[in-house]
């Protein structure tokens, strides 16, 4: 097995210099020249002062720049941490703060987002850009320490790497629940497991063109590049702006013949509802894979229906134990709209355990909570001892070979097939059109909002494309004018637009139990009733 991520560009380098990487919009990168610019990129960070174990932030929607720079921030020696250029420049800032990012390396489109983050004189003071982009856009204010074209000032031959497989790859951000993004670490060595069983698991080849759907801050995104490099295979990046059009996205699989599809199936659930998908389409899909929520049957019935010559892979897993850590493929099309899909059995290397509130083991065929260990465990959250010992916890069982597992926050059971099922979660952890949102975070900031006495976040099923809907009630200080439209827009100010709660309930008082609690059943109720205002 490799030792670092980057090796697997290196070796189709030195193979098949002339094999094409990455491709957007017909622009292609060879693997040659991708080796070549992301040691060029190397160096020209590590001449700038990158240090080992620095963290570099990557604010850029996807593009052929932005593969080039996560294989030059790994030769480096560095982290990156990729943020999602939608957010609001508060949150991005928390982030930055919490990484303490010495470096951005930006891409198009984000030139309003800097410029607001360097508003900040101790930003200003402490970060540098690298601009990726190719067009800097008219008016943006920020200032640039380089640009790509001076990348040719450095030689293309690989830097010494001081890095060891169990050193960081990444940090990825995900919603936490008392407010603040929590930052989940991601080894090279966790990433090269699944990357290796996954390879093996789907044989994939250098013949296979694969799609590049979710965004860089989305740990899917990792399998989907380093998947595709490990086979010296074809990355085809989904332009972004296609993203959410289902015709177009359907066109774009037909035109690109991948062969190979993976996306949170709120993506392939949209296609269906648009019903996009022609009889026997897309003749060179082999493999459809889906990760991050439950995908509706009726979708998948759907699906199958229309590709008979493609398999369809169910990959279940949270970001803290590295992309996914359980797989089912479905052997054939479920003929009833009601069944249930396993999230089936652990990949190779990883352990998935079911356990009572005394992490003792559940009895057979018994709902329990599902606890994860093995080769994919995130060593924990970024400078968050507390909160990694909350989630990561010694295995009851003791000592080899796993010392510790992560309680996911889902439950599920074993089916009298053997595999997993999974049932729901044990706390307010939400998806929504596949972001992991939890409702504490968009809680805590709309009770921080001036004019809001309390308020208090729910969820309830859309019933459409959404998967989730988020509901917020709230009870408004006397004489203060807050209303549900001002309370989104000042909500917007902290939140990324996905978060953003789409009812509203303005309540005299909020509803309690018998403990004093906020009675949220009562509130999905209320909720799911009419007594709720819709906002966008
Ligand atoms: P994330 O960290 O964004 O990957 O979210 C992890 C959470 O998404 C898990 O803990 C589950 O609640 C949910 N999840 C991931 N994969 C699946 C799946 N295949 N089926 C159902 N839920 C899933």
């Amino acid at each position: 097995m490799i030792e670092l991520l980057q090796e697997y560009v290196a070796r189709q380098a030195e193979r098949r210099p002339e094999a094409v990487a990455v491709v957007l919009n017909g622009e292609r990168l060879s693997y040659g020249r991708l080796e070549s610019a992301a040691n060029q990129l190397a160096r020209l960070l590590q001449a700038a002062g990158c240090r080992r174990g620095d963290r570099v932030c990557l604010l850029t929607s996807k593009s052929i720049e932005a593969i080039v720079g996560i294989v030059g921030i790994y030769k480096a020696d560095c982290i990156y941490v990729p943020v999602d250029p939608s957010s609001p420049a508060p949150r991005v800032a928390k982030i930055l703060e919490s990484c303490e990012n010495r470096w951005i390396l930006a891409g198009d489109g984000v030139e309003p987002l800097l410029d607001a983050l360097f508003e900040a004189d101790r930003f200003r003071a402490a970060i540098s850009v690298g601009w990726l982009g190719r067009e800097r856009g008219k008016g943006a204010r920020f200032h640039s320490d380089f640009s790509l074209a001076d990348l040719s000032a450095y030689s293309t031959a690989p830097p010494d790497c001081a890095n060891r497989r169990h050193d960081a790859a990444h940090i990825l951000f995900t919603s936490g629940s008392t407010g603040a993004p929590k930052g989940v670490v991601i080894t090279h060595s966790s990433v090269a497991h699944f990357v290796e069983w996954a390879r093996r698991y789907f044989g994939t080849t250098s013949a296979d063109r694969m799609s590049a759907h979710p965004p860089l801050h989305f740990d899917l995104s990792v399998y989907d590049i380093f998947g595709t490099f490990a086979a010296g295979a074809q990355l085809h990046l989904v332009p972004p702006d296609l993203s959410i059009l289902p015709n177009k996205l359907a066109e774009f699989v037909r035109t690109s013949e991948l062969t190979q599809w993976f996306s949170v199936p709120s993506v392939l659930n949209y296609m269906a509802k648009f019903d996009v998908v022609r009889a026997n389409d897309f003749p060179t899909l082999r493999r459809v894979l889906w990760c991050g929520e439950v995908f509706p049957t009726p979708a998948l019935r759907y699906w199958m229906a229309r590709l008979p010559h493609a398999t369809f892979t169910n990959l279940y897993g949270p970001t803290e134990t590295t992309i996914a850590s359980s797989y089912y493929t479905v052997p054939r099309c479920p003929d009833d709209d009601r069944a249930a899909i396993p999230i089936g059995i652990a990949c190779e290397g990883e352990e998935l355990l079911l356990l009572d509130e005394h992490l003792g083991p559940t009895a057979l065929g018994e709902p329990g909570d599902l606890y994860i260990g093995g080769v994919g465990l995130s060593p924990g959250y970024w400078r968050d001892p507390e909160l990694t010992r909350a989630a990561f916890l010694p295995d009851p069982r003791g000592g080899e070979p796993m010392e510790r597992i992560y309680r996911t926050g889902d439950r599920a059971m074993v089916g009298d097939d053997g595999l997993l099922y999974f049932l729901g979660r044990t706390d307010s952890q939400i998806k929504s059109r596949g972001y992991r949102i939890e409702l504490g975070e968009v809680e805590t900031a709309l009770s921080a909002i001036e004019g809001v006495r309390e308020g208090a976040v729910v969820a309830i099923q859309s019933g459409g494309f959404e998967g989730m809907l988020i509901c917020a009630a709230y009870v408004g200080e006397p004489g203060r004018e807050v209303t549900p439209v001002t309370l989104r827009r000042e909500l917007g100010r902290t939140l990324p637009a996905y978060m953003l709660p789409s009812r509203w309930m303005v309540l005299g008082s909020l509803p309690r139990n018998a403990n004093g609690k906020i009675d949220r059943r009562r509130l999905k109720e209320a909720c799911e009733g009419d007594g709720a205002e819709a906002t966008r």
